[in-house]
């Protein structure tokens, strides 16, 4: 039974990005407006998360790291308005069966932090009083241990794992308004890494210059929503009375479709459903094949924020939640074609 929970959990952490990712959200999901995030040897030593959240309430110490355990989901039918990035409560229980655990955590209720030690099957082995602000700090060392063979192929790929962890936390730092995110990395040779990724900036377009420089925000334009034509919804498949079920908004930045403000490679392309970030490769296909009718051979430059009706997106497909399935996909895929093909927004109806 304890390795099978061991080969399930490796399938929701499946990689030192996904394993941070969670951490980030449990930090996000807990209103957290500051979050610190401090590896030592690319993270194959340790993994640390601090945030200034809510922290967590001593009658909630036990379950914490059980699996299935959840503060977020109070019933099924909750399941369609999901607004937290969590509520399956894997994530924690887990890491545990992975890595060795240890939850330093304070709440408000409380007058001294308290510092949990777990062991493999989500079990508290120690608690201790330890000073702390409000706010939680996960500590995660020796990640993969449990599982040889995803642990010796962490070891080996270290800087590339390390380079697909920043990717992820990226699209967390260009999504999060108002949340200073940070990453520190610490090395044996003494190298010490500290990458500011956001500081808690009020907009999305402050957070990209944050990310990418702010270089960036000289070659990208605000993305313009425009309403498919007749045309456009019978080449996708579209029925007209099915054109207005998903309430589709789409917001955000794209390269200008001047010659040369395009990028040789499909790296900074970001896709947010419902501020979930996802792998939309269907979405990135039409942007990048519109794109590459004025500028050929270059991707744009892509941060695109859709909202749907919550009933119309389901974030439940894959453990790691990346895939969204989504009813209106036709729509959604009609709706940025013509409204990519417009890029300078003179719409002739
Ligand atoms: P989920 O996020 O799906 O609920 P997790 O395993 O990620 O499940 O976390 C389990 C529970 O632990 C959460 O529901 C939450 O109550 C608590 N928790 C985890 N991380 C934090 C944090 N940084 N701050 C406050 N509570 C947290
Ligand atoms: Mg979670």
């Amino acid at each position: 039974k304890e390795s099978v929970h061991r080969i399930c959990s490796g399938q929701v952490v499946l990689s030192l990005a996904t394993a941070v990712k969670e951490l980030v959200e449990n930090s996000v999901d807990a209103a957290a407006t500051c979050i610190e995030i401090k590896l030592k040897e690319y993270g194959a030593e340790s993994i640390e998360v601090s945030d200034n959240g809510l922290g967590v309430e001593e009658k909630n110490f036990e379950g914490l790291t059980l699996k299935h355990h959840t503060s977020k989901l109070s019933d099924f039918s909750d399941l369609v308005n999901v607004t937290t990035f969590g509520f399956r409560g894997e994530a924690l229980s887990s890491l545990c069966a992975l890595s060795n655990v240890t939850i330093i955590t304070r709440h408000d209720s409380a007058d001294v932090g308290t510092k949990l030690v777990i062991d493999g099957n989500g079990k508290i082995v120690s608690r201790s009083p330890i000073p702390r602000q409000r706010g939680t700090t996960v500590m995660v060392q020796n990640l993969f241990y449990s599982l040889p063979v995803r642990h010796r192929e962490f070891q080996r790929n270290l800087k590339r794992e390390f380079g697909k962890m920043m990717q992820v936390l990226n699209a967390y730092c260009l999504i999060n308004t108002t949340v200073r995110i940070s990453c520190h990395n610490q090395t044996g040779k003494g190298n010490r890494m500290t990458m500011v990724c956001t500081n808690g900036n009020p907009s999305v377009k402050a957070n990209i210059a944050d990310v990418f420089g702010p270089k960036q925000l000289m070659s990208i334009m605000p993305f313009e929503q425009h309403n498919p034509t007749e045309d456009i919804y019978t080449e996708f498949g579209i029925r007209p009375d099915r054109s207005q079920t998903c309430n589709l908004r789409i917001e955000g930045f794209i390269s200008k479709c001047e010659h040369g403000q395009g990028r040789s490679s499909a790296d900074r392309q970001y896709v947010f459903i419902n501020k979930r970030p996802c792998d939309a490769h269907k979405v990135l296909r039409v942007v990048n094949e519109v794109y590459h009718s004025y500028n050929r051979h270059q991707y744009p430059f892509v941060v695109l924020l859709i909202f749907m009706s919550s009933g119309s997106v389901d974030v439940n497909v894959t453990p790691d939640k990346r895939q969204i399935f989504v009813e209106g996909e036709q729509i959604l895929l009609a709706t940025l074609k013509v409204s990519f093909s417009l890029p300078t927004g003179n719409i002739t109806e």
